[in-house]
């Protein structure tokens, strides 16, 4: 008996137990430990954001995406013995042959120098559900959305989740009484995916009449004055604040030895191998540069996304397979991802391509239309089903992308 433990049960550790318990015999046991019950599915957030979705929409009993024969146990993972083989949880210790780690970014809102419990959030599920409220009742005025810092999860989320505010209060009849501004760090949206796909997505915000503010980077807030403060810019006000709160590594992850200084975990770009041959780590809780891109000395990094956690999920899922059957394995990760951003009326923008694309990214961006809105939904509605839906679902969602000629694949 031989024990692959996967710690996390998000979208990367759903992915990598479903395919090990598939590919490998019942005398492999696959243990999963989650300390969560439930699954929130991330990018409906914004739906839940915009009243199009219910809580009971957008999450499931996680047992109820897992395959039967997987082990879940649900636990707070408390510490991680890379030295032992051993995990600690709040539900006993267990023993592995085989880990990886996808225990996802945490929001850490409480860093913003100056927090305070009333600014918004469309990044988690209840400050979603808080976030329609206050839309709800928004009657018009100055609202900003602000990237706190870098990494953050989904390069196309906060720019989703902006362009669907403006929907909202447009449809609320606002358009007149509203000002959006967008604050971030970076020198344009999504830089990781280059400067041609920046401009689009400029470009795609300012028509909606949002203003796209670069190269802010967040000193502090003032929400008794409601003033927003930047290191060598002026100070902006606001009336409606909604954060990308500053994201970090959990903090036993942070404990296990295996991160870098900012405590991510450094892998193998190709195999997601950690230091350790037989400890693997996908999804938001990796640093990977990207293979031959620097900005300014400084490597680039692949950016934080589902897409990347479910492919890297499957890799490394196959390549522990590979072991096992001593097989020396062909299945590399190679950068690939794609992207819907969601736009309004029921609208979406659709960018893609390989972000190990050398010397640049291939990624490109298609328009605004409904088909990318509706695969987006089909996505959903197939990730958050079980048994014969979730099956059908595939068949129409597969169908699409050859309808398409898409280079994707789920
Ligand atoms: C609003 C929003 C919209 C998004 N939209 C998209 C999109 O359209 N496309 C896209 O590709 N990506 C999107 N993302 C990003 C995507 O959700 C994440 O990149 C993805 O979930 C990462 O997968 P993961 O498996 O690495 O981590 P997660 O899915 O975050 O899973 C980590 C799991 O580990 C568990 N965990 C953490 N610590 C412990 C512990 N100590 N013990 C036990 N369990 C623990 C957590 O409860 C969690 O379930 C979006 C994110 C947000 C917030």
């Amino acid at each position: 008996m031989k024990n692959i433990i996967i710690l996390g049960g998000g979208i990367g550790g759903v992915v990598s137990a479903n395919l090990l318990r598939k590919k490998l015999p019942l005398e492999y046991k696959i243990i999963l430990i989650e300390k969560n019950p439930v699954h929130y599915f991330a990018p409906s957030f914004m739906w839940l954001m915009t009243g199009d979705r219910k809580p009971s929409n957008i999450s499931t009993k996680l047992e109820k995406l897992l395959n039967p024969g997987i082990e879940l146990i649900i636990a707070e993972v408390n510490y991680i013995d890379v030295t032992n083989k051993n995990i600690h949880t709040s539900n006993g210790n267990y023993n592995y042959d085989y880990l990886i780690i996808a225990l996802g970014a945490d929001l850490a809102p409480e860093l913003i120098n100056g927090y305070n419990q009333d600014f918004h959030t469309f990044y988690s599920f209840e400050g979603s559900i808080k976030l329609y409220v206050a839309l709800q009742n928004f009657n018009g005025g100055t609202i900003a959305v602000v990237v706190c810092s870098l990494p953050y999860k989904c390069p196309g989320a906060p720019i989703e989740g902006t362009l669907l505010i403006a929907d909202f209060l447009r449809k609320k009849g606002l358009s007149d009484k509203i000002k959006i501004n967008y604050f971030t760090p970076e020198s344009q949206p999504m830089p990781v995916a280059g400067p041609e796909l920046g401009s689009s997505v400029i470009k795609l915000l300012e028509s909606n009449d949002i203003a796209f503010k670069p190269l802010h980077k967040l000193e502090r807030i003032d929400s008794v004055n409601r003033e927003i403060f930047f290191e060598n810019k002026n100070s902006e006000k606001y009336d409606l604040l909604v954060v990308i709160p500053p994201h970090r590594s959990p903090k036993v992850v942070r404990d296990s030895g295996l991160t870098n200084e900012a405590g991510w975990i450094p892998v193998n770009p190709q195999t997601l191998e950690t230091k350790y041959e037989t400890v693997f780590a996908i999804g938001d809780i990796t640093s990977i540069p990207i293979p031959g891109r620097w900005k300014s000395d400084v490597p680039m990094m692949l950016p934080k996304a589902g897409v990347f956690a479910h492919n890297q999920a499957e890799i490394v899922a196959e390549r522990i397979v590979d072991k096992i059957n001593n097989i020396e394995s062909k299945h590399i990760f190679k950068g690939a991802g794609y992207c819907v951003i969601e736009a309004g009326n029921k609208k979406a923008a659709f960018a893609y391509g390989n972000f190990y694309g050398e010397p640049h990214p291939d990624v490109i961006m298609k328009n605004v239309e409904k088909k990318w809105h509706l695969g987006k939904v089909i996505f959903e509605k197939w990730w958050l089903s079980s048994g014969i839906m979730k099956s059908i679902i595939e068949v129409i969602l597969k169908f699409g992308i050859k309808l398409f000629r898409l280079p994707i694949k789920v």
